[in-house]
This record gives C-alpha cells, structure tokens and sequence, in this order.
C-alpha cells in the first residue's frame, strides 16, 4: 500500500493527457528519488506557470501577457489571422516559423461524437474579430481528420459574406514521406491538391 500522498500525486498526474495509473506510478517514484535534484526544478516550472501565464482574450494563446507577444507584435502581419485548433498547433506552425500573421485559437474541433457545438468554440469571437475589419485573409488550419475538416467547412460557411480570403492549408505528403506508408486519406488529399509541374 502506498503512502497518501503518493496516491495523491499519483493520481493527478494519472490525470494528464498520455499518462495512465501505472506511468503516473512510474513518475512519482522517478521524483522521490530525485527529490532533491529535479523536484525542486518541477516545483518552480509548476509555480510558475500557476502564477505567470494568462490566456489572451484575443486569439486564445498562452502567455504571460494578455494580450500576449503575438497579439501586439508589431512585425507581425495584423491582415491575415490562422485559425488553429489548439494552442499546440499554434506552437507547432510558429515553431516552423512560415507563417507571419496572427493567430486565432478554436478550443477543440467541432464533433457530434462528443457533443461539442460551434458555440462551444471561440468561432463567435474569430467572426467578431473578422467584423471589426483590418483582416485580409483567414488561413483555416485545421487538422487533417474527419472533424477538423468540418470545422474548416463550417467556419468557411459563415465567413461567406465576409469581405476577406478563407484559405485552407493544402494536405498532402509529409516531407520524407513514402508513398507506401501512406494511409489512404492522405494520399487521396494528395492527390487532390496536385499541380502542375513548376
Ligand atoms: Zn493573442
């Protein structure tokens, strides 16, 4: 029988996305043996992020500032907005460093499988945002599965009259890909979006 508190523990990093009890267990075990080396690290990352980062009110980023350092980047291009699903995949894109405009975080993607509605996302606030002008275009990047397509359709579907271009990231083969790796969705997409020999 474990102690209390390492059921405790235990059972809230049992909690955390990609860990299970027995990974959990695993975990604190790793800390107590360390607990003068990295415990006191987590304990400050932990603080930390408890006391320091806000969500920005305008396009739902991760920061310690609100609103945060893409949001008032003045090098940043203010006309174009990508609408992104989490705030992961805002990281990933930025981390690519391709894409220079602003960014519009969703909270999830539209699913009838779990009940999440248009309103359960931040779509009333990208058209607000879309309404009070200034914007050129909207870069849809959504994730390449079933659901994030259909939120791409339907924030396309009410963005219709507005004055600006929806664009949406072409999918296609990764980079390194192998066609024969390939599943069938993505190289149907491929194929789809093929172009003329530049
Ligand atoms: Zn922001």
């Amino acid at each position: 029988m474990a102690s209390q508190e390492i059921e405790a523990l235990s059972g809230a990093l049992a909690r955390l996305p990609g860990l299970g009890p027995r990974s959990a267990r695993r975990a604190v075990l790793w800390l107590i043996k360390r607990r003068e080396t990295a415990l006191p690290q987590l304990l400050k990352a932990l603080t930390q992020v408890q006391e320091l980062l806000v969500e920005c009110e305008v396009c739902g980023n991760v920061d310690t500032t609100n609103p945060c350092g893409i949001c008032t980047d003045p090098r940043r291009d203010a006309r174009s907005i990508c609408v992104v699903e989490e705030v992961a995949d805002l990281w990933a894109l930025d981390r690519a460093r391709l894409f220079t405009g602003k960014y519009h975080v969703l909270g999830g993607r539209l699913s009838a499988l779990e009940g999440v509605r248009p309103e359960d996302l931040t779509i009333g606030q990208l058209l607000t945002r879309v309404g009070q002008g200034g914007i050129d275009e909207v870069v849809l990047a959504m994730n390449a599965t079933l659901e994030g397509q259909t939120t791409a359709h339907y924030i396309a579907e009410r963005l219709e009259d507005a004055p600006v271009r929806v664009t949406q990231l072409a999918h296609g083969l990764p980079v390194g890909g192998e066609l024969d790796y390939l599943d069938e969705g993505t190289l149907a997409q491929a194929l789809r979006a093929r172009r003329p020999v530049a």
